[in-house]
């Protein structure tokens, strides 16, 4: 059951979606919403309704420019997607959102491939050590090409894009791919109908070539487990699978998946992707600060969370927040340490496209929004009266209040 949300830990992911302006990160993101079933309208970029553009000003310019958490579900896995302006003039915010997440897409446009910004938002998330995949979205544009993406991410970002996928068809004609490590075919029919299949005769050959391609790849940059690779004939599924996973979370290599977000290509083996390959918060140190005290990921530590968005809605303010540590829970009165004041939790809210989901707890590890906090700003540590405890240095980036 894809619906079935998991308690445990192991089953969140805290996901970014990186990208340059235009490459498709709205697209991308409305598409997820809409196929886990958080949202039940289609939104589309150009009319505006697209469900993650909560703010006007953002419609208005039609860029992404502040960060929104949506909380959605894909294969038992709670995903939380925290939004991250692609544009320049929101670095500050750029900068709070890496640090919130625990792994991201990075998403190309399929014809320009690696672009400017593409690269700057890179080299941020380079610093901020964050797991990536990466996505060559627009696969049906004209002139859109994945080998000629691949090979730009690999002169520019990446020495070791692992590619997991073969496009079906090229142009207009993109329906499909062949996915490398299951070695099945994935036809997307008319009306978001999806086809699995084996692999087509026509492309046996260079399926199985591709495939012989990736198995050497991470065979070479899997040290760990050389011999193991080099003694089987043929890797398995899960060995594969478990070999990338590893070479995702140490940054040694790039899953490299495509589509066309807009056709609704390529969107659910992405999600399958990101809970196969992108880590948990129990898979990373806490540490988004230099304070060694605050523990990996754990319930029952002492609280610690950061806010990283504020926004004054129709229904009153919210405060995004990223728990590190211990648990928070409604009615709760917390310290904003830097700031010396104590603040209440009234609600605690999960944020889905077009509903929000109270909740009487949120732990280690989670995403949510909370109302209740009069002053509490982007960045600002909410932790428990007697433990101060300050995530992000003051001054370290600017406050960010939106309004809706
Ligand atoms: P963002 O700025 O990265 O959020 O990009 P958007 O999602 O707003 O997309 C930018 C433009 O590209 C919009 O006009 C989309 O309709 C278009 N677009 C997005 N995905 C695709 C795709 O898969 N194929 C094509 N042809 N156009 C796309």
């Amino acid at each position: 059951m894809r619906a079935r949300i998991t308690s445990s830990l192991t089953a969140v992911r805290n996901l970014g979606i990186l990208a340059h302006v235009d490459a498709g990160k709205t697209t991308v993101t409305e598409r997820i919403l809409y196929l886990t079933g958080a949202t039940y309208k289609r939104g589309e970029v150009h009319d505006g309704t697209t469900v993650t553009d909560f703010d006007s000003q953002e419609r208005d310019r039609g860029i992404t420019i502040f960060a929104a958490a949506v909380s959605c579900v894909w294969d038992g896995h709670r995903i939380n997607l925290i939004d991250t302006p692609g544009h320049v003039d929101f670095s500050d915010e750029v900068e709070r959102s890496l640090r919130v997440l625990d792994g991201a897409v990075a998403v190309f446009d399929g014809v320009a491939g690696v672009e400017p910004q593409s690269e700057s938002v890179w080299r941020r998330a380079d610093r901020h050590g964050v797991p990536r995949i990466a996505f060559v979205n627009k696969l049906d544009r004209a002139g859109a090409d994945l080998d000629t993406a691949v090979a730009s991410i690999r002169a520019r970002l990446h020495p070791a894009p692992l590619v997991v996928q073969l496009p079906i068809g090229r142009e207009d004609g993109f329906t499909g791919v062949v996915d490398l490590v299951r070695m099945r075919s994935l036809v997307w029919a008319g009306g978001g109908a999806v086809e699995e299949g084996p692999v087509p005769g026509e492309l046996l050959e260079e399926a199985g070539r591709r495939r012989r391609l990736l198995e050497e790849a991470v065979a070479e940059l899997h040290a760990g487990a050389l011999e193991e690779f080099c003694a089987e004939p043929a890797i398995s599924e899960r060995t594969l699978a478990g070999a990338l996973r590893e070479l995702t979370l140490s940054g040694a290599g790039l899953v490299v998946l495509c589509g066309a977000a807009y056709r609704d290509r390529g969107i659910e083996p992405l999600l399958d992707a990101v809970v196969a390959y992108l880590p948990s918060p129990l898979d990373l140190p806490a540490a988004p600060a230099a304070d060694p005290t605050v523990p990996a990921a754990d319930p029952e530590g002492s609280l610690a969370a950061l806010v990283f968005k504020v926004s004054t809605t129709a229904t009153g303010r919210l405060t995004y927040l990223r728990i590190y540590s211990g648990t928070m829970r409604k009615g709760d009165t917390v310290l904003d340490a830097g700031a010396g004041r104590a603040e209440r939790i009234s609600r605690i809210l999960r944020v889905q496209a077009d509903r929000h989901t109270e909740v009487d707890r949120a732990v280690a590890g989670d995403i949510v929004a909370v109302a209740g906090p009069k002053a509490a700003r982007a960045g600002a540590t909410l932790c428990a009266p007697g433990s101060p405890l300050v995530l992000e240095p003051p001054g370290a980036t600017d406050p960010v209040v939106s309004v809706a």
